[in-house]
């Protein structure tokens, strides 16, 4: 390696001492269930969208313990509006698992780590690291930004042989001692310094070796993905009405988009529904495609109500749009809810 490279974890330490990020709501202490629930939830989403999530999740489910015995629907209710529904799932169900395997202790061993759902390599990687001080390399997107700028690595960080490369290099920077903040450190300079948009080189305890900065091609790094157009997707919800003003909701199967998240019923064709009122289309997009929702007010006294159209029974339940149950709902279902709640419902 060569020499400089050599300290590149001494000047990032000693960078963190007085820039990093500190006093983040799951660094209060090395209790690895927050530092777990924090990283999965990070995982996607930006830090300051994350801390008010982070403790209402932390104040209804304290421990492991209560994650486990929580019902899931209470879980996707706490997740509802973060995302990437999948994380939630995960974590409820890795936190039964450690329940009853481990004693409801997260374990210590890597290898342990990683057989949970919802955990790979990387992420375990930051738990042991944070809870433990163990040695271990993260290789998140913060860091990954970092490494393909500084050596200046062709080739976007999701192929095979970028990301194998981007790992080995991970684990000759690492330290052996003080990974802790040496891990939190590099996340904190992709996070803001190294940032995606806007680098703020000048400030960057690296820069004297970082081939893009010195070759002007800072913003050529990391490679994109390579462009696919999105798909779309059409689809109708329907919103079945009574005579009390309620609205009919149905839960997704537990796999699959919006996996156990209450929803409206979807169909292709509504032409054999008497249609009380259209509200406004609009687009909710994936990263794989665009879903464009044509939500439809019907009656539910009409005889071609949604439970016929359902082939295999689901659980559904009537809610009152303006107080619905603490469980979780996909966003546009959320957004639905609220509009319902301002206007007047139309009855067929
Ligand atoms: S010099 Fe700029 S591009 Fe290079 S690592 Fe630092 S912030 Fe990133």
């Amino acid at each position: 390696m060569p020499n400089k490279l050599q300290n590149f974890a001494k000047r990032l330490l000693i960078w963190f001492a007085t820039d990093g990020r500190k006093g983040l709501p799951w660094q209060r202490n090395s209790d690895p269930y927050p530092i777990w629930v924090s990283e999965i939830m990070l995982q996607q989403t930006q830090v300051v969208t994350v801390i008010p999530y982070f403790e209402r999740f932390l104040t209804q489910f304290p421990s492991i313990s209560a994650l486990a015995q929580a019902p899931i629907d209470d879980v996707l209710h706490i997740w509802t509006g973060l995302g990437y529904y999948a994380r939630a799932r995960n974590l409820h169900k890795a936190a039964r698992f450690i329940e009853h395997e481990h004693g409801g202790q997260f374990p210590q061993k890597v290898e342990q780590a990683v057989a949970l759902p919802g955990i790979g390599l990387s992420t375990a990687g930051a738990i042991l690291s944070f809870a433990f001080g163990q040695t271990h390399r993260i290789l998140d997107g913060n860091v990954k930004r970092v490494l393909c700028r500084h050596q200046a690595i062709d080739g976007w960080p999701g192929k095979t042989k970028v990301h194998k490369d981007l790992w080995v290099l991970a684990g000759k920077l690492t330290p052996n001692g003080q990974v802790a903040q040496y891990n939190q450190a590099i996340m904190d300079l992709g996070a803001t310094v190294c940032r995606r948009s806007k680098p703020d080189c000048q400030a960057c305890p690296v820069r004297d070796d970082c081939i893009a900065y010195a070759e002007k091609t800072v913003a050529l790094y990391p490679t994109p993905k390579p462009k696919t157009s999105k798909p779309v997707q059409q689809t109708y919800m329907l919103i079945s009405v009574n005579k009390h003003r309620e609205v009919l909701l149905e839960r997704r199967p537990p796999t699959g988009i919006w996996g156990g998240l209450w929803c409206f019923p979807e169909t292709d064709v509504v032409e054999h529904l008497t249609i009380a009122q259209r509200l406004p289309e609009f687009r909710h997009t994936f990263s794989h495609y665009h879903l464009d929702i044509a939500p439809v007010i019907i009656n539910a006294a009409n005889k071609n109500t949604t439970h016929e159209r359902i082939e295999e029974p689901r659980q559904t339940q009537w809610c009152n749009p303006a107080s619905p149950p603490a469980v979780g709902y996909a966003a546009p279902v959320k957004k639905l809810l609220a509009i319902l709640t301002e206007q007047t419902i139309a009855m067929g």
